[in-house]
């Protein structure tokens, strides 16, 4: 098979591999679309999971099954499947302890693209296809589908983790495909004013729509001062982050929160950072305010459970997709996008039409 792959530190390149040997409860994918994540460019460019040498990249995708092994009951070569980015082995105990994403330990679920070959290939092996798959809705266009893997569960899970409740204030920091995903889930949580937190053209435009009440640009002065000034001297019920940086963004997050408020982070921390939080702006300790991060829960429900939000016309991810690509020799220049973040970019695809 073919890969895109980084190749070392700072490098990547299409590689050659031998196909992936299925075992008998996982499946042999074909891709119909690929999407890169910013998680691919912490990877390859910032180090976030150390040095990887021929590492395939990618982990969101839908495709279409090629082999499965002699235990899988609900897939069939034929159909088309949507990738979780997150695969656990759902039988494992540690799995059946709640977090299935740390299974085996800290952040173990995550495999495509971290601790084996990612989706950026001609062939993507599934372990444990019957508890990670999922069916890709009649009439979804796979694109949208993709969305699924990493954006919609993973911006979602940031509402999870900060319980958002009925009526609540919100403020999401970063309106970049993650952040956009945690703000159209705070709607859906029943969130009241929503402060969200960006500067991309594109991206503010999308925020409006998926309900935003107030757009915040971090270029015009500190971020807890602007909402705390506009949201009448008080701090937000929640807040969700999706953006930022070690050094300010947890302080700032902490600031403009209210006593007994709460923080949920699916940002990715530089690992040789220190996060700084100040203990006045944390009650000197006795805030009660919480602070939860996460990374996206898989598991096939889930999935289903967040597809039939979009087959019933409550969450629309179509406005994610700013660029498109058509072919497996594409998929670089998604990437560079994704390095590169222009101004109208929110989240590039590319659709794979040309592999057997
Ligand atoms: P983007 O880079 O597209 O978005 C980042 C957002 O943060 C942008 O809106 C950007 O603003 C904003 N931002 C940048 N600097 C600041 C600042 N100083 N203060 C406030 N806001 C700022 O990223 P993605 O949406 O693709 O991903 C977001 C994060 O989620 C990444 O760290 C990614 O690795 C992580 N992630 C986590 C997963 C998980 O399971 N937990 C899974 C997938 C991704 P601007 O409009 O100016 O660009
Ligand atoms: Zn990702």
């Amino acid at each position: 098979m073919r890969g895109f792959a980084m190749i070392d530190p700072n490098e990547t390149g299409f590689i050659e591999k031998d196909d992936p040997e299925i075992g008998p409860r996982d499946a042999l994918v074909k891709p119909l679309v690929v999407a890169p994540c910013t998680s691919d460019i912490h990877t390859v460019y910032e180090n976030a999971i150390g040095p990887r040498h021929d590492l395939i990249l990618g982990h969101e995708a839908s495709g279409e099954i090629v082999a499965v092994g002699d235990e899988v009951k609900d897939f069939k070569v034929g159909d088309k499947v949507i990738l979780p980015a997150v695969t656990p082995d759902w039988s494992d105990v540690n799995s059946q302890a709640g977090f299935a994403s740390h299974f085996g330990g800290m952040l173990g679920g995550w495999k495509f693209s971290n601790n084996k070959d990612g989706v950026f290939a001609t062939r993507i092996h599934v372990n444990d296809a019957d508890g990670n798959l999922a069916h890709l809705p009649l009439g979804m266009d796979p694109g949208v589908a993709t969305m699924l893997s990493d954006m919609i569960p993973t911006g979602f899970n940031a509402d999870e983790l900060a319980h958002v409740e009925y009526g609540d204030t919100v403020a999401v920091i970063g309106i970049g495909p993650v952040g956009l995903m945690a703000l159209r889930g705070a709607v859906l949580h029943g969130a009241g004013r929503i402060f969200a937190v960006g500067s991309r053209p594109q991206a503010i435009k999308v925020a409006k729509e998926y309900g935003a009440t107030d757009i915040i640009d971090y270029h015009d002065g500190d971020i807890a001062d602007q909402i705390i000034e506009k949201n009448n001297g008080q701090g937000v019920d929640r807040v969700l982050i999706a953006g930022g940086d070690s050094e300010h963004t947890f302080d700032q997050a902490v600031r403009m929160t209210r006593p007994g408020g709460s923080i949920g982070n699916v940002a990715y921390l530089n690992g040789n950072d220190n996060i700084k939080i100040n203990a006045s702006n944390w009650g000197v300790g006795m805030a009660n305010i919480t602070i939860d991060g996460g990374v996206m829960p898989g598991g096939r429900l889930r999935m289903e459970k967040l597809a039939s939000l979009i087959t019933n016309g409550r969450l629309d991810p179509s406005l994610l997709i700013t660029h498109t690509f058509d072919g497996f020799d594409k998929i670089p220049d998604a990437l560079e996008l994704m390095h590169n973040k222009p101004a109208d970019l929110i989240k590039p695809v590319v659709y794979i039409s040309d592999i057997d």
